[in-house]
């Protein structure tokens, strides 16, 4: 079974994505359970919580298809020690909230050198942060999503994934998104099926399947190896519907939330639709 669904809005409150998500057909979600772009929110209610839970229920979201998204602004791998600590607060307050909410996962971008720390020593930082995060949380796994490798930021090389998890002492609640159009950008080809069998394949040797949590399928505006950062439409990029048919049929993929990042959010119920066509 696959859970397919993108990544909906919580304005208003967490307990207003599940509805948004049932709306477009889609049978898993992502959201942001606070401001993305801002370091403090207010805690969840208690009556939000319970509204979450009620409507996760009532439309038939399992922990296992929900897929919350931490803020851009954390930087787990962060050069400076004030820095750092402050990400790790902020990681531990995103963990503790999914924990609140029942949901068994968390995807976070692994952080970047800023140039001032070599990439070896950042990936180490982020095994740490990882562990004291899951040090303070029980029963959320964090799941590390691939980049495209913009800038100084980590996690584009799958050696960079099998690093960070290599420094997890809690092997069972670590895990990896990955992100169609960071693969492609960040260099591993997934145009056609020889080449998503070959760029999975690699995965499997050099991080492992049992560590896949969800996969972000979207297109990509960019190039194979350009390291820029741009989803597309799916079938609008330069991936196309093959990679996407060949996911969908690949049972390795079952069971995990399957989540569009696409831009135009007017299509969101149609490409969900086109890829419930592909299982
Ligand atoms: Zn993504
Ligand atoms: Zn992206």
């Amino acid at each position: 079974m696959k859970y397919i669904g993108a990544h909906v809005s919580a304005a208003g409150g967490v307990e207003h994505a599940p509805g948004r998500a049932h709306e477009i057909g889609a049978t898993a979600f992502a959201l942001f359970t606070k401001n993305q772009r801002q370091w403090r929110s207010a805690p969840l209610t208690a009556a939000s919580i319970a509204a979450f839970r009620f409507e996760c229920e009532r439309l038939g979201y399992g922990a296992g298809q929900i897929l919350p998204h931490d803020s851009y602004l954390i930087n787990l791998g962060h050069p400076s020690e004030p820095e750092l600590e402050k990400s790790r607060a902020a990681f531990i307050d995103e963990m503790q909230r999914a924990e609140q909410l029942g949901i068994d996962r968390l995807n976070f971008h692994p952080g970047g050198t800023l140039g001032a720390i070599p990439v070896e020593e950042c990936l180490d930082r982020v095994a740490e942060s990882i562990n004291i995060a899951l040090r303070a949380t029980r029963g959320v796994t964090a799941v590390i999503e691939n980049t495209a490798g913009q800038g100084s930021g980590v996690g584009h090389r799958w050696e960079h994934l099998a690093r960070i998890v290599a420094g997890v002492d809690d092997r069972g609640r670590v895990g990896v998104c990955l992100d169609t159009c960071h693969t492609y950008t960040s260099g591993y080809d997934l145009r056609t099926p020889a080449a998503c069998e070959e760029t999975f394949a690699e995965f499997d040797k050099t991080v492992g399947f049992q560590y896949l949590r969800g996969l972000h399928l979207n297109d990509t505006m960019k190039s194979l190896g350009s390291h820029v950062d741009r989803h597309a439409p799916l079938g609008d990029g330069e991936l196309g519907w093959d990679c996407f048919r060949w996911i969908m049929r690949d049972p390795r993929f079952d069971a995990m939330p399957l989540v569009l990042e696409t831009p135009d959010e007017s299509r969101w119920p149609a490409e969900i639709a086109a890829l419930k066509e592909m299982m």
